[in-house]
């Protein structure tokens, strides 16, 4: 007989790679965690983001409670990702000079930082809205193999708008990182707090500074083809306490609790 069933059949989300579950914490829940990672805390639940390399089987959140430790189980399902070809025609953005790796390292660095930052809560977060209308162009976690070299896979999702076309932030948040990135152009990142980080790429404008305080809706800049792009699109990604997930798994899981409240 297990025990944990009851809450088990309370999670919901994607628990595939890439996807986000979510827990339900009992009443003076202290926090929790899966995999030495804090989750997420959205409303009464913990929200908990699987990166692209999980491996598909049974995992459990633990949450602290004032009386002792909870185990709650879920499973990760296998997903298969297709493989993304794309030519680039500037060949120093697949093949970077070692003058461009330490200034991609550097700014590998500032991305790091900011993933890492553990905010109190923000605002809340549903609903997390998209920060443009426009095609999907490329969805998360395709393989991609850029001039036929294998390189790392599509952490975010693309989509693609007209240069110019204004970007909104899905969320309130205080912006954390602005910079003219190697790779991803013209680049903002915003801290929502409780270990959520979103980041824009390859924009046009941008019409915020580090430090400025955004509220959700609030426009920030606008779609461009800026660093290592094909076209106007925006690369937007979303980090869970530093496991980047899929942005639309987000933004269902929040729907999903919406309903069941
Ligand atoms: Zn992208």
């Amino acid at each position: 007989m297990n025990l944990l069933l009851p809450l088990l059949a309370a999670v919901v989300g994607s628990g595939v790679p890439g996807g986000v579950v979510a827990v339900p914490l009992p009443e003076h829940a202290v926090g929790a965690h899966f995999e030495g990672r804090p989750a997420v805390v959205h409303r009464d639940h913990a929200l908990i983001g699987l990166p692209l390399e999980t491996s598909p089987g049974e995992y459990s959140v633990d949450i602290g409670t004032r009386t002792g430790d909870v185990k709650v189980s879920f499973n990760v399902e296998p997903k298969e990702f297709p493989v993304q070809r794309l030519t680039i025609a500037n060949d120093r953005m697949v093949n970077p000079r070692s003058e461009d790796l330490v200034r991609i390292g550097k700014e590998t660095a500032r991305m790091r930082a900011a993933y890492a930052l553990a905010s109190p809560a923000g605002g809340d977060l549903h609903p997390f809205l998209l920060p443009v209308d426009g095609e999907m162009s490329s969805p998360f976690g395709r393989k991609r193999i850029l001039n036929g070299q294998p390189r790392s896979p599509h952490q975010g999702l693309d989509i693609a708008a007209n240069t110019g076309t204004q970007m909104i932030a899905p969320a309130a948040g205080t912006v954390v990182v602005t910079g003219n990135f190697f790779f991803n152009g013209n680049t903002v990142m915003i801290d929502h707090g409780s270990g959520l980080v979103t980041m824009y790429c390859h924009l046009h404008e941008v019409h915020v500074e580090e430090g400025d305080s955004l509220v959700r809706g609030e426009t920030f800049g606008s779609v461009g083809a800026t660093g290592r792009a094909t076209g106007p699109h925006l690369h937007w990604t979303v980090s869970m306490h530093g496991a980047k997930v899929d942005p639309l798994a987000l933004i269902q899981v929040l729907g999903e609790i919406e309903r069941i409240e």
